[in-house]
């Protein structure tokens, strides 16, 4: 096995990590203190040179022209780009809009794809994915409230989600509503797209999480809909198809984050070993010197390390395989990756004394807003159980 950068994409890697580090990480400070949605003309700005530089939307399939990337090459793009809370974003590649792209561009009608995919692979709308209801677990999204009821060649959509990450300025939000009530579990519901000026689409505000409501594509919305009225043409693919279509996207998305996790560990990995070779303890000596900071360190690398070459061979195992041979590593990388990230980032704060909780280094942002790793796209638990049954299954039998 050949554990070397593929030739392909080693220049493509090199430029964006590049790009990332003298044009994107500069530019943090003053987009997190500004906010996102205050921040429009430097984040565009930095798209501009991001498409100039022909770097836009690196996981594009090459019939929306992008390169069409397969998953590890994808994979080893979301990295890079991870080393920025920003890089996503600037290069076209963000969640929610890319698995967005992924399913309107598989599951999409023409006209769907002439309003809503063609501006969208662009940047120039955002849209927004809204399934989780307050009042309902998540972690068992098929316990739906939130009803599309047929109205002639409409739907009427009435429902309560939150969540919703970055509708606040979105153009469009897919909203997965329960169609065929009387249906099997996994056969109730639909996706359909809502635009977000339709009468009846109620953003009642941007979540604060630990204290920070976000804005603008930084952001996760209550949202109520009532009496939304919407053709019965955008639903996306046959009615009843929203779980079957919300495994699609959540496939290839869980190897997206988690290389963008291990990004993320780089970046904290790397802050750390410089802050702590130069903070003096004493008046001779660095925190370098300590045993137990250079046991965090090695702890970390071997950490990182393993997280990489696990992701990646789930996304060998997908591109060469498909996604059901990869189930389980799918679910390991997933709880393992998310872990791994937040016990650096806590480590990192640790390390870096009081100044680690400030807002003057990346740490306080990821310490808040990487939290959520361990929950969305499945909870740790939940990936736990499903991984440890289908080992114990093998024994039963
Ligand atoms: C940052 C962030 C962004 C998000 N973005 C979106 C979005 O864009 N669109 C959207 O629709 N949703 C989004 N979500 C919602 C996310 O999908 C849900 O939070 C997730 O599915 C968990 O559902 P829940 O919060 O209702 O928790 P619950 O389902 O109530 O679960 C609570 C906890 O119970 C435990 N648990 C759950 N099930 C089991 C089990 N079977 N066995 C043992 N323990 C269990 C877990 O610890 C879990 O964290 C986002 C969430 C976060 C944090």
């Amino acid at each position: 096995m050949d554990f070397a950068l593929p030739e392909t994409v080693r220049p493509l890697l090199e430029t964006i990590e590049q790009f990332i580090a003298t044009m994107v990480i500069p530019a943090e400070h003053e987009v997190f203190e500004r906010g996102f949605a205050a921040s429009h003309a430097i984040l565009e700005d930095l798209r501009a040179k991001c498409r100039a530089a022909g770097l836009w939307g690196p996981q594009l399939p090459k019939a929306l022209g992008g390169l069409g990337l397969g998953l590890v090459e994808h994979g080893l793009v979301s990295e890079r780009l991870g080393r920025s809370p920003l890089g996503h974003y600037v290069f076209g590649a963000q969640a929610p809009d890319a698995g967005n792209i992924e399913i309107l561009h598989q599951f999409g009608t023409d006209a769907q794809k002439a309003r809503w995919l063609a501006p969208l692979v662009r940047g120039e709308i955002r849209s927004c994915f809204s399934m989780t209801e307050p009042e309902n677990p998540g972690s068992n999204p098929t316990m739906l409230s939130c009803a599309a009821v047929r109205d002639g060649d409409h739907y009427v959509i009435d429902g309560h989600k939150w969540f919703t990450t970055a509708a606040d300025g979105a153009a469009f939000a897919i909203v997965m509503a329960v169609t065929n009530p009387t249906a099997s579990r996994h056969a109730q519901a639909s996706m359909i797209i809502v635009p977000t000026d339709t009468p009846g689409f109620d953003r009642v505000r941007n979540i604060k999480i630990m204290g920070d409501a976000g804005s603008g594509w930084a952001s996760h919305a209550e949202i109520w809909y009532r009496n939304v009225r919407v053709p019965v043409d955008n639903r996306l693919g046959p009615e009843g198809a929203g779980f079957m279509i919300a495994q699609e996207r959540l496939g290839p998305g869980r190897i997206h984050h988690c290389m963008r996790w291990i990004g993320i560990c780089e970046r904290v990995f790397d802050l750390t070993c410089r802050h702590i070779t130069q903070r003096k303890i004493d008046p001779e000596k660095t925190l370098a010197t300590r045993q137990i900071a250079q046991a965090w360190i090695a702890e970390a690398r071997a950490e990182i390390d393993a997280s990489r070459l696990m992701v990646l061979n789930a996304a060998w195992t997908i591109d060469q395989r498909g996604f059901h041979a990869a189930r389980e590593l799918v679910s390991t990388i997933k709880f393992f990756v998310a872990d791994v990230m937040m016990r650096l980032v806590d480590r990192a704060v640790q390390l870096h004394g009081a100044l680690g909780i400030t807002d003057d280094t990346v740490l306080a942002h990821y310490y808040v807003h990487e939290r959520g790793a361990r929950i969305y796209d499945g909870p740790d638990e939940v990936h736990k159980m499903v991984l440890a049954r289908r080992i114990l299954d093998r024994y039963s039998a």
